[in-house]
């Protein structure tokens, strides 16, 4: 007959040591359950069905095994029609804590002219997410960027609003789609009639973003999926600006590891490598193959058993 530890070890739960790892209890362990990781989930991606009642789909993305939630949704002072601090009781309610949230200011396009009503808009954004109790806060919506005085605006605002956060010891951040990863030239450089010196002339968007704005201020919350759909490498990135990623959007073009476009396991490595402080689980494009909460959980299933995960 079998022992307990010989059964333990072929689910892999006993390492040659001995030794039960993380952080399961010993009751846990023996009946054969992994400890869940820690992992985050923007509710972005159930939205449709989360709306539709806050209480009990909170309770489901926490019975899933999320443990924290990036919040998405927060307009004029509330969550849809629910105020800052009973979200907050709700989400504690659940078992989960809101750690972020996703914001966009009030207008697009910077000019000197909007900048103050921005930076009103910031302040009053970090008092209330100071009653949420989130760690961070990220602009997902990406600002007008015609020309390089347009990207130095918006670094201007961006280290403006990393500021007005810090204050409140929250990060801010910036969160990217595939926009960013467009070039832009200086007028020289776009009278060129040499095509392939002008494909690869100017400055990248998001390389502006980086370079322009104060590291000590403010952070990118690189979105993996969209950086590989804007042609561009995560680990190139990583590389080049080790410290500016400390959270991750991990994203697929649907359910977490499906397309086989993404590499899920370099990504973490290099990003863990770094410092990585933390993740969140995002998912569109389901339509109507499954619902949002079972995609959700599949995502869940995919990294908690992935083992480059920690
Ligand atoms: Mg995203």
């Amino acid at each position: 007959m079998e022992t307990k530890r010989e059964f333990l070890k072929k689910l892999g739960l006993i390492t040659v040591g001995g030794m039960v790892g993380g952080s399961m209890s010993p009751a846990l362990a023996s009946k054969g359950f992994a400890a869940n990781k820690n992992i985050g989930l923007q509710i972005y991606s159930v939205g449709r069905e989360l709306t539709a009642d806050v209480p009990n789909g909170l309770k489901k993305i926490a019975e899933i095994g999320y443990n924290t939630i990036e919040l998405a949704g927060y307009r004029n002072r509330k969550m849809g029609d629910i105020e800052v601090a009973d979200y907050r009781k709700l989400a504690e309610d659940a078992g989960l804590k809101i750690t972020g949230s996703h914001v966009n200011p009030p207008a697009r396009k910077y000019t000197k002219e909007n900048m103050a009503e921005i930076n009103d808009f910031w302040k009053q954004t970090v008092e209330d997410h100071v009653k949420f109790g989130v760690t961070s806060l990220v602009q997902p919506g990406m600002p007008t960027v015609e020309n390089h005085d347009d990207a130095a605006l918006v670094c201007e605002v961006f280290n403006k609003a990393g500021e007005i956060a810090k204050d409140a010891n929250i990060k801010w951040g910036y969160h990217n789609h595939a926009g960013e990863f467009r070039r832009i030239v200086k007028e020289g450089e776009a009278a060129d009639t040499n095509v392939r010196r002008r494909r690869n002339a100017g400055d990248v968007i998001y390389d502006l973003f980086i370079n322009g704005t104060d590291p000590g201020l403010v952070f990118f919350e690189m979105d993996v999926y969209w950086t590989v759909m804007g042609a561009n490498d995560p680990l190139e990135y990583f590389a080049k600006y080790p410290d500016r990623f400390p959270i991750l959007h991990i994203k697929d073009r649907k359910v977490l590891g499906k397309s086989g476009m993404m590499n899920f396991e370099n990504i973490f490595n290099k990003a863990y490598e770094n410092g990585l402080d933390e993740f969140y689980v995002e998912l569109e494009g389901i339509g109507n193959e499954m619902s949002q909460f079972e995609g959700v959980k599949q995502c869940f299933d995919y990294l908690n058993n992935a083992p480059f995960v920690k």
